[in-house]
């Protein structure tokens, strides 16, 4: 999934204006590679859909850099699908986690991972052995037991009815005298009547705060029937999606989580008990679109000015209009685009500064100081600022009268280079 979005929003990027027609073309490209991640038919159309609505709303071709802002707009999209912020884990009383899922899922390696964090946040967890289906599953989990330092606690020796075990961890729970116990549940290869029974019917023992699904990230398609399934017949209140260190790129959580609406809650990212993270929509939906530093640059491109914005501050210099308010406004957008390196030739009234000597993010930050210590009438008619109003302003804004004398004169020069026509068409030419 990840080559083949990069590849459509590669395809966006490239060009330097786009047109309706290669956006739905990249739409397309974005439309197979969701489905090939295992992302639901309908999830990709609905999403396809809001992403091209936002963007023509928002006059995305209007813009400097519309590819960008598109890639922001469908990683919003999936950040809103993907339920928007973290979700915490429901640690009300009882505080009773149960997990539920297929086998090798990795219901076991959670609970302990589980129980491994919640003992990090200073809670006293303890876990509970009831999948009686596969002995194994319980010295499995009784060694991680000890590892951790956690209490275990196993069924009666030979017990084989699930409701009984259940009712006996009940009591041992009471004996225990508090902390949040964690339930390991059977599982079977495929979902069944008999699990969705059993499991039922330990449930309405339990009385969960929590029931969590344990979904294979590698299942794809197949985890979605499966939540839907055991939504059905227990309830979910939250997901955790397992093996995302692999190669699954995880679409399957998007139409997981519409066909539930629970949250995810955690995800697995490798067999050892602390590689459990609690999950984030907008990492999540950076990991699917595999955009890595690209979000960074995209959301700051979702604040560049259009090109209409970028015209009317060069028609202010033509004018000899532009001020120090005009400034400061560049100042502030530059801030926002980061390091100064690279950028400063983009802005109209910038690109001058790029040869003075001494420009660097912090004298901006100092440069920014001042001007906002100028009044607006200052701001407007530098020609008034006399030997007090300077000094005044470089009490304001704690920088030597000496650095104001030297803003005013270079802002002075930079408004003459940049009122003469050979200069502007050359900084024209260089955006
Ligand atoms: P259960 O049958 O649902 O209890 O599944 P287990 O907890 O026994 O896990 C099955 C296998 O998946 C084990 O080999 C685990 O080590 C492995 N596993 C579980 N979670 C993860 C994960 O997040 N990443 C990786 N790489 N392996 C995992
Ligand atoms: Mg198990």
């Amino acid at each position: 999934l990840q080559e083949k979005l990069e590849d459509a929003f590669r395809k966006l990027r490239g060009t330097a204006k786009i047109s309706e027609s290669n956006i739905a073309d990249a739409m397309k490209d974005i439309r197979m590679a969701l489905l090939e991640a295992d992302v639901d038919f309908t999830v990709t159309k609905d999403l396809i859909k809001a992403v091209t609505e936002t963007a023509q709303g928002e006059d995305v071709l209007r813009t400097v850099n519309p590819g960008q802002m598109i890639v922001k707009i469908f990683h919003d999209e999936l950040v809103k699908l993907l339920g928007g912020g973290a979700t915490e884990l429901d640690l009300s009383p009882p505080q009773r986690i149960l997990m539920v899922g297929l086998n090798g899922a990795g219901k076991t390696t959670t609970s302990a991972k589980l129980a491994s964090w919640l003992k990090k946040q200073g809670k006293r967890p303890l876990l509970i052995a009831l999948d009686l289906y596969r002995p194994a599953a319980i010295t499995q989990l009784q060694v991680l037991g000890q590892q951790l330092g956690v209490p275990v606690c196993v069924p009666p020796a030979g017990e084989t009815d699930p409701v009984k075990a259940t009712r006996a961890a009940l009591k041992w729970l009471d004996e225990q005298g508090g902390g949040v116990a964690i339930f390991d549940t059977a599982g079977r290869q495929e979902v069944d009547d008999e699990l969705l029974t059993q499991l039922k019917q330990v449930r309405d023992l339990v009385q969960p705060s929590e029931t969590l699904l344990v979904a294979d990230a590698a299942t794809g398609q197949q985890a979605v029937a499966v939540a839907s399934k055991f939504n059905e017949t227990v309830t979910l209140s939250g997901l955790v999606m397992t093996k995302l260190d692999g190669d699954a790129r995880g679409g399957a959580l998007l139409s997981m989580r519409q066909v539930t609406g629970c949250p995810v809650k955690f995800i697995g990212v490798g067999e050892k008990v602390e590689q459990l993270e609690v999950f984030h929509p907008d990492r999540m939906a950076q990991r699917i679109l595999g955009m890595g530093d690209i979000v960074t640059l995209v959301e700051k491109a979702a604040e560049e000015i259009d090109e209409k914005q970028a015209m009317s501050m060069m028609r202010r210099f033509e004018e000899n209009k532009f001020d120090f308010t005009d400034f400061l406004n560049q100042l502030k957008f530059m801030k926002r685009l980061g390091p100064l390196e690279g950028i400063l030739g983009m802005l109209p009234g910038m690109g001058a500064l790029k040869n003075m000597p001494g420009v660097d993010d912090k004298r901006l930050k100092h440069t920014e100081a001042i001007i906002l210590s100028m009044t607006p009438k200052e701001r407007s008619k530098p020609e008034i600022l006399n030997g007090s109003r300077r000094k005044r302003i470089a009490n304001g804004s704690g920088r030597p009268v000496v650095e104001v004398n030297q803003l005013v004169q270079q802002f002075e020069m930079m408004k003459k280079l940049m009122g003469n026509k050979g200069m502007l068409s050359q900084l024209a030419g260089g955006m």
